[in-house]
C-alpha cells in the first residue's frame, strides 16, 4: 500500500476539528513556536508528550529516544537541547521515563543486541551504579520499574551537567529541570519531588532525590491532586 490513505483521512479530521474552536490557531503557530517546556521522553509509542500532559501543537519542544537516555556526546539530544535553551529560551524540561519500559527492562536482564545494546549501554551503568538497591527488591517487575525511576535521576543530572544548561544558569536565566515517571496502566504522572534549578542544587538534590526514592516502594511518586 503506497498511500496511508486512513491516517490522512485522520490527519484532515483533526486540522478541521482544531480550526473549528480557533480558526486562525495554524496561522498563528506557523509565525512562531514559543513552547515553554522541553520534555526528554522514552520513543514508547504509549507515551505521547503532548497528549499526556493535554498540550497543544506549539507547547511543548519534544525529545525522545529508546529509555529516555541523556548523553553527552549524542549530538542529536544536545542539539535539541541547545536550541531550547539558548533559542527557545523554556523554563522547564522535564525528564519522563515510563514504568515498563521495554529498553529499561533489556538493560536490567542483560538483552538488547547490536546497536541497541550499545545504546542501553547507558542504563546498564545506572543498573551498576545502583545494584545493591535493585538487588534488594522481590521481583523482576519491580527491579524493571525501580531502575526506570533511578534511570530518570541519572538522566535529570545528565541534563544539569550539560553546559549549555549550566551556561543559561550561569547568565541568569530561570531554568529548571524536572524528573518524571508516567504509568502507562493509569495515564498518570508521578512527581518525585525531583526539581533543580541551580548548578549549585544539583549534587544535593540528586543525592537526596536517590536516597528517598530507595526508601520508599517502587512507584509510590506523588500523582498531583
Ligand atoms: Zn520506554
Amino acid at each position: 500500500m503506497r498511500v496511508l490513505e486512513d491516517l490522512l483521512e485522520r490527519n484532515e479530521a483533526w486540522a478541521e476539528g482544531i480550526k473549528k474552536e480557533d480558526p486562525e490557531f495554524f496561522q498563528r503557530l506557523a509565525r512562531q513556536q514559543a513552547p515553554g517546556y522541553l520534555w526528554i521522553g522514552c520513543a514508547d509509542s504509549r507515551v505521547p508528550a503532548n497528549q499526556i500532559v493535554d498540550l497543544l501543537p506549539g507547547e511543548l519542544f519534544v525529545h525522545r529516544n529508546v529509555a529516555n537516555v541523556v548523553v553527552h556526546t549524542d549530538f542529536n539530544c544536545l542539539s535539541v537541547l541547545q536550541y531550547a535553551v539558548d533559542v527557545l529560551k523554556v523554563k522547564h524540561i522535564m525528564v519522563v521515563g515510563h514504568y515498563g519500559c521495554g529498553g529499561v527492562r533489556a538493560a536490567l536482564t542483560d538483552g538488547g543486541f547490536g546497536l541497541i545494546g550499545n545504546w542501553l549501554r547507558h542504563v546498564k551503568d545506572v543498573r551498576d551504579k545502583h545494584a545493591g538497591a535493585l538487588a534488594a527488591l522481590p521481583s523482576e517487575n519491580d527491579r524493571v520499574d525501580r531502575l526506570c525511576e533511578l534511570n530518570v535521576v541519572e538522566q535529570v543530572g545528565h541534563v544539569c551537567q550539560n553546559s549549555i544548561v549550566q551556561q543559561a544558569w550561569a547568565s541568569g536565566q530561570p531554568l529548571s529541570v524536572h524528573g518524571w515517571v508516567y504509568d502507562v496502566a493509569d495515564g498518570l504522572l508521578r512527581d518525585f519531588g525531583l526539581c533543580i534549578t541551580s548548578e549549585s542544587d544539583l549534587e544535593a538534590v540528586q543525592r537526596q532525590s536517590i536516597e528517598e526514592l530507595i526508601a520508599r516502594p517502587v512507584r509510590a511518586g506523588r500523582i498531583r491532586g
